[in-house]
């Protein structure tokens, strides 16, 4: 965990003055529900205990600074004058975030912002949504503006759509922003409610296993799904009129109406609605305290990924094996957009060096360099920081 301290000093550092106050978000890991969001269906993700801290002050002018030590790099932007989308640059989320909470009727001051995270860039952990809602909760707060959560997320995936270029579904900003400290988060990607689900880790812990490479099919691929998904949509239409994403489509309305569909749409129709069922059925589980029946969904809801959505890739799909194949892991699937990034397991506390060593050496002896593995309790949402902590 970052040390509050090292963030203040940075903040003294670069911008001198008062007292900055700080803020933090985290990341997330999604359990399950993987490529549901955009459907309008159901996910769910918990926060994780590492996160991204902000160190803010306000400024008397409109000019936003923004230094992250983990880039060493400073940039500056006007929110006046917002500048050109897209740019490729970090500072795209955070001036993206600035702009989309103006949008929506805050009146933000102009800020000195530090920005350091501890959730590594690129992992499938969502270091961008947590880099949107802290410096969005930030930027609102040292102005005086109160920004409803919901509001919050809402601006970061804005940030990502618009000035970042990435068409990303709510539910990492919605998890960093409402996250909940030892409970999980069912989240109704249509109406946005989020239901917190505890977690009971005595026996059965979460780990994140990051295969460290991301494939250049990712970003193409991710649009070319969304359109299967929306071509599915229209052409169940015709059927059931009333349909209007995959979320309103049922197990059973597949089973009867999936032969009017071309083959490849049909099974990503069918990923998407029966993984929303095993989504539904999993916060059950999870509620009953049954690991095992929770496991299982996972285990389903990987192959699913890997043969019908075809999203998975050769390191995901060894991390899974391997993991099958350890004593003691109730369940293990990819989690995030796929082809690459990281998987997600349930492992008995027991098991868990055993773990470690086995999935590092065989994932090793496939693919030439280590995985790192992550143990994560969940963490609660974005919120202030007080001197204390
Ligand atoms: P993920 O969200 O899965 O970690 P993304 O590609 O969506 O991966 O977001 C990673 C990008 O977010 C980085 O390349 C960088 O531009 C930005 N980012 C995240 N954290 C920081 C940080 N602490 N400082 C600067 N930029 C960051
Ligand atoms: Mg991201």
């Amino acid at each position: 965990m970052i040390d509050a301290g090292t963030v203040r000093e940075a903040f003294r550092e670069l911008f001198g003055g008062g007292e900055p106050r700080l803020f933090r978000a985290p990341g997330r890991v999604n359990l399950i529900g993987e490529h549901t969001d955009y459907n309008g269906g159901f996910v769910l993700p918990m926060a994780i205990e590492r996160g991204t801290t902000v160190a803010a002050a306000p400024r008397e002018d409109r000019r936003v600074r923004a230094h992250s030590v983990n880039l060493g790099s400073t940039a500056e932007f006007d929110l006046d004058r917002p500048g050109r989308p897209r740019r490729g640059v970090w500072f795209d989320y955070v001036e993206g975030v600035a702009q989309a909470l103006v949008r929506r009727g805050a009146r933000l001051r102009g800020a000195d912002l530090v920005v350091e995270s501890d959730v590594p860039a690129g992992a499938g952990l969502s270091s961008s949504a947590a880099l949107e809602v802290s410096t969005g909760m930030a930027l609102a707060a040292v102005s005086g503006a109160s920004v409803e959560r919901v509001e919050l997320a809402l601006a970061g995936q804005e940030a990502e759509h618009t000035y970042v270029g990435t068409m990303c579904g709510i539910m990492d900003q919605l998890t960093s922003a409402c996250g909940r400290e030892g409970h999980a988060l069912l989240i109704d990607c249509r109406s946005l409610e989020t239901t917190a689900i505890p977690l009971d880790t005595t026996e059965t812990v979460v780990v994140v296993c990051d295969t460290r490479v991301k494939h250049e099919l990712a970003s193409s691929a991710y649009n070319e799904r969304r359109a299967d998904c929306e071509r599915g949509v229209e052409l169940l239409r015709h059927v059931l009129p009333a349909v209007t994403a995959l979320r309103d489509v049922s197990v059973e309305d597949l089973q009867r109406y999936g032969g009017c569909l071309p083959e490849i749409i049909r099974r990503r129709c069918r990923h998407v609605v029966t993984e929303n069922a095993r989504t539904l059925r999993a916060a059950g589980a999870l509620r009953a305290g049954c690991m095992e029946e929770m496991g299982r969904l996972m285990w389903q809801s990987h192959e699913s990924l890997r043969d019908d959505y075809e999203v998975s890739c050769a390191e995901l799909d060894a991390l899974v094996e391997i993991a099958a194949g350890v004593e003691g892991v109730a369940g293990a699937r990819m989690t995030g957009g796929g082809f690459g990034g990281s998987t997600v397991n349930l492992v008995s506390r027991r098991a868990l060096r055993e773990f470690g060593s086995t999935i590092t050496t065989e994932f090793t002896k496939l693919f030439g360099h280590a995985p790192v593995v992550y143990v994560s309790e969940a963490g609660g949402g974005a919120k202030e920081v007080m001197n204390a902590e």
